[in-house]
């Protein structure tokens, strides 16, 4: 059985084909700047040259089509034709509060998807035009929609209610919904097989730290709390995003600079963090090779960053009363070391020790705790689009 993944974004569509006998990637590409003059596609048939093709595209069914055009070329495809995809997986930021897992996609499930364009303008809509341009290019194979937010709809109120007019939550759904779920599901799920212990019966951290970053802390197989929140904006320091911050900041910097609620977007979410701090980069190797050059702004906005991450441990592992283990993923957890060492140092307190010769790995699934370590430091590489396409196969099955 072939599955075809498919993560759409407002200009850009991401796709990778699994041969799910054995679960390998036949091939994966992009499509960048759709809608947009200078559409290129990038595809990567695995075993053969990586191709690349400029073609400007009006919209995200033009990108499909020409994404299903390589896929079958006699030169460059993986596959004969289309009838060779049994199913397609679509990766969905937002299920709202209706979805704590995996759907095939009829038109309730899309009017759910068009209900939380309101709480997710940035993402559903784009992930809506990418299964609409796929459901009428392929219309006879089931189409699974695979939400980031469905993992953590375990979470209890206690932890997803904010403390607002109860309204809020009634009226218009303000709570902490969580994101990066399949990467949560996923490191959390191998981070098991690594300890030898029942999912069901571990106490985990995952700490999912890319660009964008969450952490989450689960218990019995159920997420008790995530770092990200009403959007993914809560929680840690990011490459843009502020991450938390006292609420009265914002009405006071709107006033201050004479920003309505779209430029304060813009400034929350694309001019803080990181890049916002350090005056340097969002990109974490940029300030890491500023501060170690000297850069005062770097290292501070350096030690902000691990604050954060040690500061959500702490609160974590009090959640948790334990913890067996903390996982590390995604670009900055999988690759970089001097971060994993510089989050877990001096938090021996809590049973954290990290052996930091072993921790000298980049991408790989490795245990770097000490042997003295009550709780197991694991880095494990994630692996989002084949969470989607084995929920794809269950489901299309
Ligand atoms: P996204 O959220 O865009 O999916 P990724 O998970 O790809 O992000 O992570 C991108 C981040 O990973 C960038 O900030 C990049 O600097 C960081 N990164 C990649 N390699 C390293 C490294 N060796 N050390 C520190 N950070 C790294």
């Amino acid at each position: 059985m072939k599955v075809l993944v498919v993560n759409a974004g407002s200009s850009s569509i991401k796709y990778q084909v699994f041969n799910m006998e054995d679960e390998s990637v036949l091939a994966k590409g992009l499509v960048d700047r759709v809608g947009i003059p200078g559409t290129t596609l990038e595809h990567k048939p695995i075993g053969k040259d990586e191709v690349i093709i400029k073609k400007d595209l009006p919209d995200h069914t033009a990108g499909m089509k020409l994404v299903l055009e390589v896929l079958t070329n006699s030169e460059y495809g993986v596959i004969k034709n289309m009838d060779e995809i049994s199913a397609v997986g679509h990766r969905v930021v937002h299920g709202g509060e209706s979805f704590a897992e995996s759907v095939v996609i009829d038109d309730k499930v899309k009017k759910v998807i068009r209900d939380c364009f309101d709480i997710a303008p940035l993402h559903n809509p784009p992930n809506l035009m990418g299964i609409e341009a796929c459901q009428e290019l392929m219309p006879n194979v089931p189409h699974v929609a695979v939400f980031d937010t469905a993992f953590h709809q375990t979470m209890k109120p206690e932890n997803y209610l904010y403390a607002l007019p109860y309204d809020a939550y009634e009226k218009f759904k303000v709570r902490r919904y969580g994101f990066h779920g399949t990467s949560h599901f996923y490191v959390a799920h191998r981070a098991a097989e690594m300890l030898g212990k029942a999912y069901e019966d571990c106490k985990i951290i995952t700490c999912h730290l890319g660009n964008g970053g969450s952490m989450a802390a689960i218990k019995d197989g159920q997420v008790i709390d995530t770092t990200m929140g009403f959007t993914p904006l809560e929680g840690l320091v990011m490459g843009t995003r502020s991450g938390d911050i006292d609420p009265a900041i914002v009405w006071f910097l709107m006033d201050k600079l004479g920003m309505n609620t779209s430029e304060a977007n813009n400034y929350f979410n694309k001019k803080s963090g990181m890049l916002g701090l350090s005056g340097v980069s969002n990109d974490l190797r940029d300030v890491l090779e500023a501060a170690n050059s000297g850069n005062e702004r770097a290292k501070i906005a350096l030690q902000v960053y691990y604050n954060k991450v040690k500061g959500y441990i702490g609160n974590y592992i009090a959640k948790l009363n334990g913890c067996d283990c903390i996982i590390f993923t995604a670009g900055v957890g999988e690759n970089g070391y001097d971060v994993r060492e510089a989050i877990c140092s001096d938090m021996d307190y809590l049973g954290i020790k990290m052996d930091v010769e072993k921790n000298k790995v980049r991408g790989k699934e490795v245990d770097v705790s000490a042997a003295d370590s009550k709780v197991r430091i694991f880095v494990v590489p994630t692996n989002e689009e084949l969470v989607i396409a084995r929920d794809t196969k269950r489901l299309a099955n």
